[in-house]
């Protein structure tokens, strides 16, 4: 979590420089939106580093024009124009203005249109970019340490469960009973729980882990 609160900031020190006068308080609202999506705050970092048009400018709105295996083509959204970026865990691209269109075949290619023209024609449908969704709405996703439907948590993660007691396993006592012990005071002691603990077999994230907002458990948060 503490990786997405230090691109936040900054994102925010960026935005004192390059939102006009008095808009900034609409630029963090997206900010605020878009909080723990890496894709979103790679875009919107790369878009205040180094403005596109090279005068104060800010992002009103964040669209999404296509998406494959992980790599997404987003229209940063001003007053005036738009941006498209391409951006994956990879990197961030810039591709030119939505008004001019895509000019790099080799993305064209990837996202399955013949040329320039083609692109152009369908992205000036109305309404054919939808706004782009924040991930921290993705059920695919722990909303603690963003393992995806499948995979382990950190160890750590206060949505893990304890594949003995089916508790949650940073709250419940297995640990203690397993490795014989009071307290878990040294490294040691962590290494040979994690080795007991592959052993008995790590339960991955699934959407049913979720916590429910409502009920009182023992205190899941989620910053
Ligand atoms: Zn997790
Ligand atoms: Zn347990």
């Amino acid at each position: 979590m503490s990786e997405f609160g230090e691109k936040r900031e900054r994102i925010r020190n960026l935005m004192e420089y390059a939102v006009p006068e008095g808009s900034l308080d609409e630029a963090l609202d997206l900010l605020d939106i878009y909080r723990d999506d890496r894709i979103a705050l790679d875009l919107l970092h790369e878009f205040y580093a180094f403005l596109p048009e090279a005068k104060n400018d800010l992002v009103r709105e964040i669209r999404l024009a296509c998406r494959r295996q992980g790599v997404f083509l987003l229209a940063a959204m001003t007053r005036e124009s738009g941006y498209f970026y391409l951006v994956s865990s990879e990197g961030i691209e810039f591709q030119g203005t939505v008004a001019e269109g895509m000019y790099d075949q080799d993305v064209l290619d990837f996202f399955g249109y013949s040329g320039r023209e083609q692109f152009q024609a369908e992205s000036s449908r109305p309404g054919k970019f939808q706004v782009y969704e924040p991930m921290g709405s993705d059920e695919d996703l722990c909303p603690a340490c963003h393992a995806a439907t499948g995979e382990l948590h950190e160890l750590g993660c206060p949505v893990e469960l304890c594949p003995w007691c089916g508790g949650q396993l940073v709250y419940c006592s297995c640990r203690f009973e397993k490795l014989e012990v009071e307290s878990l005071s040294s490294e040691k002691d962590l290494v040979r729980f994690e080795e007991i603990l592959n052993e008995q077999g790590r339960i991955p994230y699934s959407p049913e882990q979720r916590p429910s907002f409502a009920d009182e458990g023992p205190g899941v948060i989620i910053e």
